[in-house]
């Protein structure tokens, strides 16, 4: 995607127009990550039995840290 910005031709403004890119591309890696986040669902975890708003292939998020190195999404 590209978007037209006018680049201004003072070297400082430049410096905080390089600056504010970088940080734009951070904030929106960020947002690529989080939306790739699974939702889950609500319900019973199948490991522990405790009830959570957040499973995610039925187990709950302390469970999956947990078992991480068993767990391949
Ligand atoms: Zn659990």
């Amino acid at each position: 995607m590209e978007i037209d910005r006018d680049i201004p031709s003072d070297p400082i403004d430049r410096a905080d127009y390089f600056i504010e890119s970088v940080i734009d591309d951070h904030v929106k890696e960020a947002m690529r990550k989080a939306a790739a986040i699974p939702v889950g669902t609500a319900g019973e975890c199948s490991s522990c039995g405790e009830w959570s708003m957040r499973l995610v292939d039925e187990t709950c998020s302390p469970c999956r840290d947990k078992f991480a190195r068993f767990y391949a999404p």
